[in-house]
């Protein structure tokens, strides 16, 4: 659906994108993260044609960059600009007006489409300057939903939104993506991506750090957690396998969960929980990066404890 090769773009001495070799397959949902400034816009915008690569090439949905393959393609970078004393049903129609051709009727099917399909069908005759932001969130995406298309391109399209809206619009791109659109997203936030995203695009300072499935960044790491309150007497028993001890839990080399759990309890330790360690989308960014907590996308969500 897109491809990149050796993409770069500089802007004097600033290198805003360098090499990057990006690739969102067909039904993916793409996470394309990294912190403010990494180059996540810039890239966004050379993949729709905006900016111009100083080198390398884009491929969208198989072919070049232009009118045919832009038109399957729904896009929201920076909000749409609505007028904001109308309400959104017309502002999807103005929309709609500019774009390729179709006689009235469909033309009133496709915005009343996308009304429905964002959960906005109910109140599309209030004025856009009485939505509030998630409102006004969903009716971009409705805008980006008209040409009904195959792949879907949103720049952040959770910022400034509360937790409630961050749900609506992760729900929504789910259930579209259900139906068979591609989804890339670019975020700062790995919470988000993580939450919704099944491929995962890393950028650090331009350059592409970790790029892959989700699933393989959260493989197994070949230990198990335990949390008993039985620990000393657990660690005795397991002497030699235990890999770290906390202050509540132990981790402990072993590939059999069940045989281990079996293995304590008929020994006498009561076991709180025990399962599988997994590894971390964190951890991984973390090591891709070798940055602190204030480089890539740690910052909790909103609502989230800080
Ligand atoms: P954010 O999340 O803050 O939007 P980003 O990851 O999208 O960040 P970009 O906006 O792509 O990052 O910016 C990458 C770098 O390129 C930054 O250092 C930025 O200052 C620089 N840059 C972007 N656009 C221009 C421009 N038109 N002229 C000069 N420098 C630019």
């Amino acid at each position: 659906m897109i491809r990149t090769e050796q993409l770069t773009k500089r802007y004097g001495r600033i290198a805003a994108v360098s090499d990057l070799d990006l690739e969102v397959r067909e039904g993916d949902r793409y996470g394309f993260l990294g912190p403010n400034g990494s180059g996540k816009t810039t890239t966004v915008r050379m993949v729709l044609g905006l900016v111009l690569p100083t080198s390398g090439t884009v491929s969208l949905l198989g072919g070049k960059v232009g009118r045919e393959s832009l038109a399957q393609v729904g896009a929201l970078v920076e909000g749409p600009a609505f007028v904001s004393h109308l309400n959104g049903r017309t502002n999807l129609r103005l929309l709609d007006a500019a774009g390729p051709g179709a006689d009235r009727r469909s033309r009133r099917r496709r915005v009343d489409e996308a009304l429905e399909q964002v959960g906005l069908a109910g109140v599309d005759r209030r004025p856009v300057r009485a939505y509030s932001l998630g409102m006004r969130q969903r009716l971009g995406l409705a805008s980006a939903l008209l040409r009904r298309p195959r792949l879907l391109v949103l720049d952040e399209p959770t910022n400034g939104l509360d937790p409630q809206g961050i749900r609506e619009i992760r729900d929504l791109l789910h259930a579209l993506n259900r139906e068979g659109t591609t989804v890339f997203l670019s975020s700062h936030l790995l919470s988000e991506v993580e939450a919704l995203c099944t491929r995962i695009g890393v950028l650090d300072r331009g350059r592409m750090v970790l790029q892959g499935d989700l699933a393989e960044f959260q493989s197994l790491t070949g230990l198990v957690e335990v949390r008993t309150p039985d620990l000393t007497r657990a660690a005795g028993l397991l002497d030699g396998r235990v890999a770290e001890r906390g202050l509540d839990h132990l981790l402990v080399r072993s590939d059999d969960p069940a045989r281990l759990n079996a293995d304590l309890v008929e020994a006498g330790v009561r076991v709180t929980t025990l399962g599988p360690q997994r590894r971390t989308l964190e951890g991984a960014v973390l090591d891709a990066t070798g940055a602190g907590s204030d480089r890539v996308g740690l910052a909790p969500a909103a609502g989230e404890g800080r």
